[in-house]
C-alpha cells in the first residue's frame, strides 16, 4: 500500500446516488472500498480526481485489489497516518465548494429541493447540546458491518438490540451532536454525527460520556474547546419531515480549522476569478 490519499470530487447526480450511498455507509461506520473508472485527474496544485458523466463509482467492487485493500484496511490500515496527494495548498475555491452563508441556507431555500444541497460555510460553534449528545448503539457486527441501531437496557440489566434480537453486557456509544452556529449574517442549528463528531471534539462518544459520568472536567473543556472558534463546515442541507412537520436539517459531514493563510488564498482566488469574467 502507497500510504496516500486523494481527494475526489463528485458531480451532478454521482452526489446524490453514489455520494449519499458512501456518507450513509460512513455513517454507520462502514468504510467501504471505493473504485472509480473512467475518473479525471485534476493537476492544479496536487492531485484530485473528479466524475465526469461516464466515470463509474464502484462501491466495495468484488475484485482482488478491492479484497487486498480490505485486508489492509482491516489489519490496521485504518490507523496509519497517509499523506494527501491532493493537499498542496489547494485553495477551497479550487476545490469545487458551494460557500455561503448561515442566513442564506434558509434565504435561498436550501434543501427543499429532490436532492438535497451541499455547501461550506465560515463560522464559530456558539453551543452544544451537552445533556445529550450521544446514543446507545448496538455492537453486533456482521461481517465489517456495524448494526448501530439504538439499543435500551432490558429488565435483566443487558442491553438489548429489536433489530439483532441479541443483548449484551456492554454497548457502543455513537454521536449524535446537535451544535448551534453563527457567523456573521445569523446562527443556526447542525447535526453531527459519529466521525465528524470525533474529528470536530477529538475524542470517542464513549470517553467524552465517561468523563460526563465521572464528572471529570475534561467533559466540559473538550467542548469549551471548540466554542468560538473559526471552523469551515461543510454541510449537507435537506428537508425532512419530523411527526408531519417539515423543517430543513443541517448535517456536519466535514469539518476543518479557519485557517487565516488558506483563506486569504480563497479570497484572492475568489476576486481573480470575478476580475477575468
Ligand atoms: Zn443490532
Amino acid at each position: 500500500m502507497s500510504g496516500r490519499s486523494v481527494d475526489l470530487t463528485m458531480w451532478g447526480d454521482f452526489c446524490n446516488r453514489e455520494g449519499s450511498q458512501l456518507q450513509e455507509m460512513v455513517e454507520r461506520g462502514v468504510f467501504p472500498v471505493l473504485g472509480v473508472k473512467t475518473g479525471r485527474v485534476n493537476d492544479f496544485n496536487g492531485k484530485c480526481v473528479g466524475t465526469i458523466s461516464s466515470s463509474q463509482l464502484l462501491i466495495d467492487p468484488d475484485l482482488s485489489e478491492a479484497h487486498t485493500l480490505r485486508q489492509w484496511f482491516d489489519g490496521g490500515g485504518r490507523d496509519a497516518s497517509t499523506q494527501s496527494i491532493s493537499r498542496d495548498h489547494t485553495p477551497a475555491a479550487s476545490r469545487n465548494e458551494v460557500r455561503t452563508t448561515v442566513a442564506k441556507i434558509k434565504d435561498d431555500g436550501l434543501g427543499m429541493g429532490d436532492k438535497p444541497d451541499w455547501v461550506t460555510v465560515k463560522a464559530s460553534i456558539i453551543f452544544f447540546k451537552s445533556d445529550n449528545f450521544c446514543y446507545t448503539a448496538c455492537p453486533t457486527k456482521e461481517g465489517d458491518r456495524q448494526c448501530n441501531k439504538k439499543v435500551t437496557k432490558g429488565t435483566s440489566g443487558l442491553w438489548v438490540c429489536d433489530k439483532c434480537d441479541k443483548e449484551f453486557p456492554e454497548c457502543d456509544y455513537r454521536y449524535l451532536l446537535q451544535l448551534q452556529i453563527q457567523d456573521h449574517s445569523g446562527t443556526t442549528w447542525v447535526t453531527a454525527f459519529q466521525e465528524t463528531a470525533q474529528e470536530l471534539l477529538g475524542c470517542s462518544a464513549l470517553e467524552l460520556i465517561t468523563y460526563k459520568e465521572n464528572g471529570d472536567p475534561r467533559f466540559a473543556e473538550t467542548m469549551l474547546s471548540c466554542l468560538f472558534k473559526d471552523y469551515l463546515l461543510r454541510l449537507k442541507v435537506k428537508e425532512e419531515t419530523y411527526s408531519d412537520e417539515r423543517r430543513v436539517k443541517n448535517t456536519l459531514v466535514k469539518v476543518e480549522r479557519f485557517e487565516p493563510a488558506a483563506e486569504s488564498r480563497y479570497l484572492l482566488d475568489l476576486l481573480s476569478r470575478s476580475v477575468a469574467s
